[in-house]
């Protein structure tokens, strides 16, 4: 079906459809920006109708930037014994949370490297003082790849990790390591991230648990278009699964394109993608 016919079906239905997987394929790759817009806008309509729009203002905190990972698009991690790394202190940590409470924000998204030097009890400890001294503050802490780090460390499965962690006051998981779920574009950029199911699956575990989470994706790998549809079939198919349970899932969606200054994948590609 040509783009403007599935928009006109999305735009002349009081019933709300669902893009297939070519439906969206044929969107990404022919349908202009503003008719897009204008059905986004309509099926928006359709699922909140009252012109309400809420928002939070929440804070990013990069704790440590020690990690093993070596994900070719970051600029932001420093392996072990760099003289360039940093891992802040609980101190540290409170203070950004402070000036978050100054003016009236309501989360903390606190995700960093997978940095194998750090015990589970300083993540556990952590928890308890920031749920004990920050009680207003919706605690949203370490990705998937994190969990399967610290879970590396403990010897426990990422799914007890996310327990202890959930019975010490961590409210859920920030979406960060979704980037491009199909796996040869993950092999390719962050090979040591392993399978895409790895990434769903610990939110899986999170979302069972009643987690809140959040689900990401980064484009510019040189990706299809296809490619970035299967990421969101993907998505939608866990969301579908988990929402079913009347779980709150996946609260958010934010894409963004990749950056290319001063990382390898920048590099290899010449500033181009
Ligand atoms: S896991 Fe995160 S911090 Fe580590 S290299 Fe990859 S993107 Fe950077």
């Amino acid at each position: 079906m040509a783009w403007s016919q599935i928009l006109e079906r999305v735009k002349s239905s009081n019933t709300i459809w669902r893009l297939s997987v070519e439906d969206c394929i044929e969107l990404y790759d022919n349908a202009p920006l503003h008719p897009l817009m204008a059905a986004a806008h309509y099926r928006r309509i359709q699922h909140n109708p009252t012109n309400e729009v809420t928002y939070l203002v929440d804070r990013n905190i990069n704790y440590t930037n020690v990690c093993t990972i070596n994900c070719q698009f970051c600029s932001f991690y420093r392996p072990p014994g760099h003289d360039e790394t940093y891992t802040q202190s609980y101190d540290e940590i409170h203070g950004r949370i402070h000036e978050l409470e100054d003016i009236g924000g309501s989360r903390i998204l606190m995700q960093g490297g997978v940095n194998p030097s750090l015990e589970f009890d300083w993540y556990i400890k952590l928890i308890k003082e920031l749920k004990d001294q920050h009680p207003s503050i919706d605690l949203d802490c370490f990705s998937p790849i994190e969990i399967e780090g610290i879970a590396e460390v403990t010897n426990l499965s990422t799914q007890e990790v996310l327990v202890r962690l959930k019975e010490a006051g961590m409210h859920g998981l920030p979406g960060g390591g979704a980037e491009m779920l199909v796996e040869d574009v993950r092999k390719d950029v962050s090979p040591k991230k392993g399978h895409p199911d790895n990434w769903l699956r610990v939110m899986k575990e999170a979302q069972l648990l009643g987690l809140t989470t959040s689900a990401t994706n980064v484009i510019g790998f040189g990706e299809t278009n296809a490619d970035r549809v299967q990421h969101l079939r993907r998505i939608r198919e866990q969301q579908d699964e988990v929402r079913k349970l009347n779980l709150p899932g996946f609260t958010s969606f934010i894409a963004w394109p990749v950056q290319l200054e001063t990382n390898t994948f920048g590099k290899r590609n010449k500033g181009q993608n």
